[in-house]
């Protein structure tokens, strides 16, 4: 089975978190013990797993990514977002993540992020939940 979660930005960076959202759709699919996949279908915005505790690390992300990959740098790509694929590709569009119990297994501090980098737009989360 495969949910499609819409996620709402509201800026041109930005890391939302939506480890909530995905634990629903754990929750609802009923399985206990398997493994849920997370697939972001677009070329400017990622997904990645992270602290959430203190907020401050996802600024810390953004405003260094920022440095290491500024939006103008006499980029090549005709659209004017080479610096929102470049971040993309860093972060990655999948991540994986175990559940048990039909629980999500993340670490104490961790949290799941949609990783925004051209927006703000309502993105994609593709979600698929399997039984192991
Ligand atoms: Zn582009």
């Amino acid at each position: 089975m495969l949910t499609t979660l819409q996620v709402k930005s509201s800026q041109r960076s930005e890391m939302i978190d939506v480890t909530g959202q995905v634990q629903t759709v754990v929750s609802k699919s009923g399985i206990k013990d398997g493994i849920c996949y997370l697939y972001v279908p677009h070329t400017t915005g990622a997904i990645t797993i992270n602290e959430g505790a203190d907020p401050n690390v996802v600024v810390d992300i953004l405003t260094t990514l920022d440095r290491l990959i500024p939006w103008r740098n006499n980029y090549r790509h005709m659209e004017g977002n080479a610096a929102a694929h470049i971040k993309t590709s860093l972060m990655g569009s999948s991540e994986r993540i175990f559940i048990d119990n039909g629980k999500l297994v993340l670490g104490t501090w961790q949290r799941i992020f949609f990783c925004e980098f051209d927006g703000p737009r309502t993105r994609k989360l593709h979600v698929k939940v399997a039984s192991l």
